[in-house]
């Protein structure tokens, strides 16, 4: 892009859903985009479990932007990681690195995405790891994967049974993905690969502070969900709050008051989010309203109160009607570029976003799901081929569809998951990233900014 170009300069902060597809919606010659994001790649964040799981590699699901964009003549890719918004100078400021970039905007749309909420007890997040990123997901398949391995080596049997011992918090379709799949890894993939432990007698726990699984799906889906649960042999605690975590176990307050303790070397957080700390700033900066979850309320047409040119799509937006779904992003991304262009055409803004429901599902195990779309209501088998047409449509790119596609045939026919490899990196790493961002600077990076990477682990 020369320097010279006076075209009208749109900014889009984020690469995932809201951003993409706000980025392609752009391509026309009246606009040049700069999409920044601190990560490379479009993340596909609805099978991360399964990276985590040992079905997919990360690759499968995270092919990088610039080559999805690569055609898209009028966008530009720069990865960094945007610290600050200044809504007076119209400016977005990104580092990668010690590499600092000031953009100016004409529009601006902000589609940073939310991260791990909890609840105020950040500390749980050590023992805990939640699932957004990539780098949450090679964490956990090393945990899942190095606790079995552990219990192999372990002679005291209460420390087997402490190894063997999986739980995952928060009821929602990704802790249940997760629970099911720990279950049908111990059941059915790992059954005859170890010589002193029965995979088989690994406890899978689904823990929530609700009294439903699924409950955004309603009492007859979510009863549904927790059923196929049970009979995988998942265990469901409802009304339980964790009110502790650490390295073994942890503990929950029961709706009687009571506490309990459960032993457990591993973990997994899959409750609540928070939105981007960008959407603070943007909210202290325009007076917009933000939520208890981070998210800013904009305005009907998406944009900020006050700053008709900045836009806020996806899940750091808030938007009555609107859940943070993948299509809640993509169509808001989509309308606020629809915007953009209309004005400059000088043709008639679209006006208020109106979002349309495509449904929704979530997946237990192999040949068990539940679906709803519109007035129908799908489980088992039926929904579980909806779902993986969905996904895989859903996926960018043909060359990660076929090889997902793939994966998939060889997981299902076999029970076999090719992708296992673990490293101590993903272990350890991101301890030793925490530590880094306290204590060590200058000739690296912030912990924060080390590869751009990881999301904060901050809740306010
Ligand atoms: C495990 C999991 C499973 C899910 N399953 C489903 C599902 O089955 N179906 C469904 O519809 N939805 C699902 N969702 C929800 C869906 O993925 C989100 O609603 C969607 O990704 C939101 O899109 P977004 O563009 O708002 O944010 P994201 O997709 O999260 O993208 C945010 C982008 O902003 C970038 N970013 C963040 N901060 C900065 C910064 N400071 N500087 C630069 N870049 C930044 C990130 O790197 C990323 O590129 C799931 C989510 C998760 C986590």
């Amino acid at each position: 892009m020369s320097k010279i170009d006076k075209r009208h300069h749109v900014v889009v902060v984020g690469s995932g859903f809201g951003g993409l597809f706000g980025t392609q919606a752009l391509d026309s010659p009246d606009v040049k985009v700069t999409l920044v994001a601190k990560t490379a790649h479009h993340l596909f964040q609805p099978l991360l479990y399964q990276v985590a799981t040992g079905i997919l590699s990360e690759g499968e699901i995270a092919p990088p932007t610039r080559e999805i964009l690569r055609r898209q003549r009028n966008a530009r890719v720069i990865q960094g990681l945007v610290t600050d918004v200044d809504l007076d100078a119209k400016t977005v400021t990104s580092r990668f690195h010690e590499k600092q970039t000031v953009l100016h905007y004409d529009s601006l749309i902000v589609a940073a995405g939310a991260g791990q909420s909890y609840f105020g007890n950040d500390q749980f997040a050590t023992y805990a790891p939640g699932m957004k990123t990539i780098d949450d997901a090679l964490e956990l398949r090393s945990r899942i994967f190095g606790a079995f391995e552990l219990a192999e080596m372990e002679e005291d049997p209460e420390a087997r049974k402490r190894l063997l011992t999986f739980v995952v918090v928060g009821a929602g379709p990704t802790g249940v993905e997760m629970a099911g799949q720990i279950r049908e890894l111990a059941n059915k993939t790992l059954t005859r690969e170890f010589r002193h432990i029965d995979s088989r007698d690994a406890r899978v726990i689904l823990l929530d502070g609700a009294p439903a699984v699924l409950a955004t799906f309603g009492d007859r889906l979510g009863g549904k969900a927790k059923e196929s649960l049970e009979d995988l042999g998942v265990e469901v605690i409802l009304n339980a709050l964790v009110v502790d975590v650490d390295h073994a176990g942890l503990v929950v307050k029961k709706k009687d008051g009571t506490t309990e303790r459960i032993e457990s070397a591993c973990k997994v957080w899959a409750a609540g989010v928070q939105g981007n700390e960008l959407g603070r700033a943007l909210a202290q900066a325009s007076g917009a309203e933000l939520d208890r979850a981070g998210r800013v309320r904009v305005q009907p047409d998406l944009s900020l109160p006050g700053h008709p040119e900045v836009f806020v799509v996806g899940d750091l937006a808030l938007v009555d009607g609107v859940p943070g779904v993948a299509q809640g992003a993509i169509q808001g991304g989509q309308h606020a570029a629809k915007t953009i262009l209309h004005r400059i055409q000088g043709a008639t803004p679209p006006g208020a976003f109106s979002y349309v429901d495509k449904g929704s599902m979530a997946t237990i195990s192999k040949y068990r799901a539940i679906a709803s779309v519109g007035k129908l209501r799908f489980t088992g088998f039926t929904a579980w081929v909806m779902w993986l047409a969905v996904h895989l449509l859903a996926m960018v790119g043909f060359k990660a569809r076929l090889t997902t596609l793939l994966r998939w045939i060889i997981t299902f026919f076999s029970n076999g998951r090719s992708e296992r490899v673990t490293t101590n990196q993903q272990l350890v790493g991101r301890l030793a990233m925490e530590r880094l961002g306290q204590g060590v600077s200058g000739t690296l990076m912030r912990g924060d900014e080390l590869d751009a990477e990881r999301e904060p682990r901050k809740s306010s």
